[in-house]
């Protein structure tokens, strides 16, 4: 097991309706250091690519985006989720439906912080069904800006989001894979 997955055996928690709760260390209280040990390690699996900025999504990824991006040098941008529409043209945006809320919120991104030609590593804390990366690249697209890469701390990957995205030939480095995961007893099963 990595340190991440030695860190969500110990103090993670699955509920019911396949939810890993993760608050004590990335969602709600954010253990700094883990996040630190998390940037260097997508910065060793990406040392290869092009990357000149961040893009996360609000609210988890922008902690795990910040710190890990200590370790490229980059700037971050998040992606803000919001109700209203878009009418001066001034963002881009895109739908996503929230695999933890069951709703659906427009995220945005106002058009000077993505460029044309900019290269991106998006960053954010889970990948379930791909809802919110999707949107994420849609945004990237818009931009005409393109992905260099994607660094998921937790991929469940019971769900189909991970395949996808693989699919689609992006580089996603996930630093724990959840294969399975059992409300009632609490265990977990990692991919190898
Ligand atoms: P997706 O768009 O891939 O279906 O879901 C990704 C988003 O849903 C993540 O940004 C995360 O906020 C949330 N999410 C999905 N599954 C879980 C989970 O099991 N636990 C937690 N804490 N968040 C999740």
């Amino acid at each position: 097991m990595n340190f991440l997955e030695e860190r969500i055996v110990k103090d993670g928690i699955v509920k019911e309706g396949n939810i890993l709760k993760v608050d004590s260390f990335l969602n709600h209280q954010l253990d700094v250091e883990l996040f630190d040990q998390m940037g260097k390690e997508w910065a060793r699996r990406f040392k290869d690519v092009e990357i000149n900025k961040i893009l996360t999504i609000e609210a988890s990824g922008i902690g795990i985006a910040c710190v890990a991006a200590r370790h490229f040098n980059v700037p971050v941008v998040f992606a803000k989720k919001s109700q209203s529409v878009n009418l001066d043209g001034e963002m881009y945006t895109a739908e996503v439906e929230s695999f933890t809320h069951k709703n659906k919120n427009q995220v945005i991104v106002s058009r000077k912080f993505l460029n044309e030609g900019d290269k991106i590593l998006i960053i954010d804390d889970f990948l379930a069904n791909g809802c919110a990366l999707q949107g994420l690249i849609s945004i990237i697209n818009q931009a005409g800006a393109s992905v260099s890469g994607i660094g998921i701390a937790v991929e469940k990957g019971f769900q189909t989001g991970g395949q996808i995205i693989r699919n689609m030939g992006y580089k996603l480095e996930s630093l724990a894979i959840v294969d399975a995961m059992d409300a009632s007893t609490g265990n977990i099963t990692f991919r190898s």
